[in-house]
């Protein structure tokens, strides 16, 4: 689904990605931890397209096609949505528009946007006065319009309190689990990973990724007790079934 070969990245003359390299499969869930300013943010905007990010080697290749230089909103159509971290305000678009724009029939923005308990925001303008959790939600309203195969997360359950991160990811999973859907998730404390199962971990440090490994809760858990310094010395080998309360376990 998606892959990112020996991939190095600028913003303005300050590198900030050296080498990835990430596969997804089709079906995957993975989830990217890492510390403040490490480039997490930057790996799912350079996936996305954003144009501050600039690709100074590798390759994004998504469904088998090398989407490196393509616009965002190309890629957009092809499949790829994001929640970004801190949403700008739009002022004069309201969210009504934008849904549509995201790909909602006109008729169906009402209903959607009650799944999200976004009714009352429809004519307001895209996030503008919007709480911490009505930004997110806004946010994934936009994505269940979009349903992209590749859904990207950035720190969804951040400034957002627990009854909205319940609904955030609800929403989240309904995404994901469309046929062969993939996501990319980075967080923090975890929380969105009780609603959506993730099947791959890795961190981001220094700009480089390392500690892969097929059990992202566990790999918090150590990252919890230990930091992440101890992951990236390899001091986090984790046994997927060793707890087995993982559900992925299945034993
Ligand atoms: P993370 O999401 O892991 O916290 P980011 O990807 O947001 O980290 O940022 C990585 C690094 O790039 C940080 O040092 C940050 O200050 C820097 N950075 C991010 N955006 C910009 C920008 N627009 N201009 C200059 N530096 C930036
Ligand atoms: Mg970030």
């Amino acid at each position: 689904m998606l892959k990112i070969e020996n991939l190095t990245v600028a913003i303005g003359d300050k590198q900030v990605l050296r080498n990835i390299n990430l596969e997804i499969a089709p079906g995957e869930t993975h989830v990217l931890f890492g510390p403040n300013g490490t480039g997490k943010s930057t790996l799912l905007g350079t996936i996305m397209g954003f144009e501050r990010y600039k690709v100074v080697s590798g390759k994004i290749y998504f469904k088998g096609k090398n989407i490196t230089d393509l616009p965002c909103f190309e890629r957009a159509k092809l499949g790829i949505g994001v929640m970004i971290q801190r949403p700008p305000t739009i002022r004069g678009l309201s969210l009504r528009k934008m849904v549509e724009l995201c790909g909602a029939k006109a008729e169906q923005v009402d209903k959607l946007a009650k799944t999200m308990e976004m009714q009352n925001f429809l004519d307001r303008s895209v996030n503008e006065g919007f709480s911490g959790g009505e930004l997110k939600r806004a946010e994934l309203l936009q994505l269940m319009a979009q349903n992209p195969e590749m859904l990207l997360l950035d720190e969804p359950e951040s400034g957002v309190d627990i009854e909205n991160i319940a609904l955030v990811g609800h929403v989240a999973k309904q995404i994901i689990q469309g046929q062969g859907h993939s996501a990319l998730i980075i967080t923090h404390l975890g929380h969105i990973l009780n609603y959506v199962p993730a099947t791959h971990a890795h961190i981001l440090y220094n700009g480089e990724i390392t500690c892969q490994q097929d059990a992202p809760m566990e790999v918090l858990k150590c990252i919890e007790q230990s930091g992440y310094s101890a992951c990236v010395a390899g001091k986090c080998v984790v046994d997927k079934c060793a707890s087995c309360n993982n559900k992925l376990c299945g034993r």
